[in-house]
C-alpha cells in the first residue's frame, strides 16, 4: 500500500483557468522541487506532519490529522465532499505518482478530476493521464520563477498531454521580471505541438513572501505578444485571490 503526504482537503470554487468559478474539492498534496520564487507551499515532500480537513465541508473550520494517508483514508475524508469536481493540486501531486496510480482509479468516474501541475513529469503524467479527466499544466518561465529553465521537460509534458486525449490547457504566471524572450519561447513550444492550446496568462499574487505585482501594460503586452502568434489567449487573475475565498 502507498501513502501520500497531503497538506489540505477543502472545498471552495476554482480560482484559476477555465474552469474558474465552479465548485471543487481541493486535495493539496505537500512537497514541490521547483521552487518559484513567489511559492508559499510550506512543506517539502515528506517532512509536513500534519494535514487539515475541511470539517464539515464549506465551514472553513479545519480539523487537523497526521501524515501520511492511504487511498481508503483519503476516500473516506472524501465522501463528505459533494462538488463535482475534485482537483489534484499541490505542490506537485506528480511527484506522489505512485499514490495517484493506487488512488485515482477508485474515485475516476465518480467526480471530474482536474490534474494542476507544473508540467514537469512528462513520464509520471503518462502513467495515471488515464484517470483524470482534466490537465492544467503551467509553463514555468525562468525569468518569473528564478529558477532553472524547464523547456525540454515541459515539451516532453505537453506531448504527453496532448497524447491522452483529455481537456488540457496551459497557465503561465508573469512576474514584473517575466522577460520578452521567455514569452517567446513559450510560444514557440507551445506552437511547435499545436498552436490551439487554450494558454492562460496568469499574472502574479501576492503570497507571504512575495510581494511584487505586475503592472497592467505590462500584462496587456505579453498578451498581445502571445496574441500575435497564439489564437486561445486570455488573461486570468487568481479569481480566489481577488475575492478572498479559500
Ligand atoms: S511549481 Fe507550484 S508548488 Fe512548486 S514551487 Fe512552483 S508554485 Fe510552488
Amino acid at each position: 500500500m502507498v501513502l501520500a503526504n497531503i497538506t489540505e482537503i477543502f472545498s471552495s470554487l476554482q480560482g484559476e483557468g477555465p474552469h474558474t468559478g465552479e465548485a471543487t474539492t481541493f486535495v493539496r498534496f505537500a512537497g514541490c522541487s521547483l521552487g518559484c520564487r513567489w511559492c508559499d507551499t510550506e512543506t517539502k515532500l515528506g517532512t509536513g506532519s500534519h494535514f487539515r480537513v475541511e470539517t464539515p465541508p464549506r465551514s472553513r473550520e479545519f480539523v487537523n490529522y497526521t501524515n501520511q494517508i492511504s487511498a481508503d483514508e483519503l476516500n473516506k475524508q472524501l465522501a463528505f465532499f459533494t462538488d463535482p469536481t475534485i482537483s489534484v493540486t499541490g505542490g506537485e501531486p506528480l511527484e506522489q505518482a505512485p499514490f495517484l496510480k493506487e488512488w485515482l482509479p477508485t474515485i475516476y468516474g465518480k467526480q471530474k478530476i482536474l490534474l494542476e501541475t507544473s508540467g514537469v513529469l512528462a513520464g509520471e503524467l503518462e502513467s495515471i493521464s488515464r484517470h483524470i479527466d482534466i490537465i492544467s499544466m503551467d509553463i514555468k518561465l525562468p525569468s518569473s520563477t528564478g529558477r532553472e529553465p524547464c523547456w525540454q521537460k515541459h515539451s516532453a509534458f505537453i506531448a504527453n498531454a496532448l497524447k491522452s486525449g483529455k481537456e488540457f490547457y496551459i497557465k503561465i504566471v508573469v512576474t514584473e521580471d517575466t522577460s520578452n524572450k521567455d514569452i517567446q519561447e513559450a510560444i514557440k513550444l507551445i506552437s511547435s505541438a499545436n498552436k490551439f492550446i487554450p494558454v492562460v496568462l496568469q499574472p502574479v499574487s501576492e503570497t507571504k513572501t512575495f510581494c511584487h505585482g505586475i503592472s497592467k501594460s505590462q500584462v496587456e503586452s505579453f498578451a498581445r505578444l502571445c496574441n500575435s502568434w497564439l489564437p486561445n489567449v486570455s488573461v486570468m487573475p487568481q479569481a480566489h485571490k481577488e475575492a478572498g475565498l479559500l
